[in-house]
């Protein structure tokens, strides 16, 4: 999905109040009726009217009359409200070229006034999933007003609290520094992800490292879930990074003996296959038995002695609750097995594809400067009660 920053610059406090006005009234709207809007918003002489038709304009809300008149948030209107959030914190600057793009991601540099660079990750559960998730998945059906806000929220959240906790306990993971909405701002990694190497100065070493990676995270109870060379960074010096959680699970999950194989084997055949170690036929050799495997490298997830309460306790601490992370769990495993459907109305992916980003240069944002005039305590707080009611279905 392309990002032009620039209209932000062009975005006065209104167009913002509104914005956020869309935004609070999507706690329990999938589309906002104009007049609430209005109301929430309470710009004198109808101004939310206009306001919003300049909001439509660049592609911020997306306009639905199918059932009555109203508004919601497009990603990129969600994207705009994290940045100026993270520009108001005085987390970043500027916002500049795509890194990654993921199925459920974008990723972007951003510099800090200093001109040290960041980078953003931007969630986009719903990017994909949003309606196979909306009609089939039974732990949203008592969410009345269950929206990928939420989903791509959680995600950051979780995926930010994760990382925090794991850098803490000594794991190379990025350094997370900042989380708002489905946003998260971590430190740049220089290096490359896996996938993109094709020479290795001592691949043994590498690949024990990273093996060792899956066994010191099962041993503080978790398991990555998706562990693989698009999510281990590695730089020059051969130094791994490893990147990527929001769908990382407990060793206490029902699954996780399966989740924990399947990464190894992730790593087992890439290295066999890329580097040429000879590892395959210890994986792929059926008449292997369990001695036999445990005399090889390959680890054995009943014999890691497992510490269960890492998640619970540390996640809890960085501000990820169980009832956040039993909503994840089930959102990352039914979604494994599903037929993905992508969103098709207008506004998610699609409607923002149009935007043209000038990918080789930064651009400057507006000074730091409050949402809504006067009023940005009471806005803030519902924005936060907003928050709140998003993350307690
Ligand atoms: P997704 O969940 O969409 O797979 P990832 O977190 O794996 O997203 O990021 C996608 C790509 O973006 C990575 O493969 C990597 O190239 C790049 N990337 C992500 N985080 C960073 C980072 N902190 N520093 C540098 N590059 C990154
Ligand atoms: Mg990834």
């Amino acid at each position: 999905m392309k990002l032009n920053v620039d209209v932000l610059r062009y975005l006065s406090k209104d167009d913002f109040r509104v914005l956020t006005a869309v935004e609070m009234g999507m706690r329990n709207h999938e589309i906002v009726p104009s007049e609430l809007v209005d109301r929430i918003a309470s710009l004198k002489h109808g101004g939310t009217y206009k306001v919003l038709k300049n909001l439509l304009k660049h592609k911020l809300v997306h306009h639905d009359s199918s059932k009555y008149d109203g508004f919601r948030l497009t990603y990129l209107g969600y994207d705009f409200l994290a940045i100026k959030t993270m520009v108001n914190r005085g987390v970043f600057t500027a916002v500049g070229r795509q890194i990654g793009v993921g199925k459920e991601s974008d990723i972007f540099e951003v510099a800090k006034e200093d001109g040290s660079i960041l980078a953003m990750k931007l969630h986009r559960l719903g990017r994909t999933s949003f309606r196979a998730v909306k009609s089939k998945r039974d732990y949203l059906r008592h969410r009345r007003s269950f929206n990928w806000l939420y989903l791509s929220r959680l995600a950051a959240l979780k995926e930010f609290s994760f990382m925090k906790a794991l850098e803490e306990h000594g794991f190379p993971v990025p350094n997370a520094v900042e989380c708002n909405r489905h946003c998260v701002v971590m430190s740049l990694i220089h290096g490359y992800p896996l996938v993109q190497v094709r020479e290795l100065q001592s691949p043994e070493v590498v690949f024990e490292r990273i093996l060792g990676l899956i066994i010191h995270l099962a041993e503080h109870g978790l398991i990555h879930c998706d562990f693989n060379e698009f999510n281990i960074m590695i730089d020059d010096e051969e130094k791994v990074t490893l990147i990527d959680f929001p769908q990382m699970v407990s060793v206490s999950h029902r699954n996780a003996q399966m989740y924990f194989d399947r990464d190894v084997d992730c790593i087992f055949k890439f290295f066999s296959k890329r580097f040429n170690l000879s590892l395959e036929e210890k994986i792929d050799n059926p008449d292997n038995s369990e001695e036999d495997l445990e005399g090889s490298s390959r680890p054995c997830f009943s014999s890691i002695s497992k510490s269960v309460g890492f998640l619970d306790k540390e996640l809890a601490a960085s501000g990820f609750t169980r009832k956040e992370q039993d909503d994840m769990d089930k959102f990352v495993e039914e979604g494994k097995d599903q037929d993905i459907c992508s969103d098709d109305e207008e506004g998610s992916a699609g409607m923002d594809e149009s935007i043209v980003r000038d990918v080789d240069s930064l651009h400057l944002l507006d000074q730091p400067g409050h949402i809504v005039e006067g009023n940005e305590e009471k806005i803030e707080e519902n924005r936060q009660s907003c928050e709140g009611h998003l993350s307690k279905p």
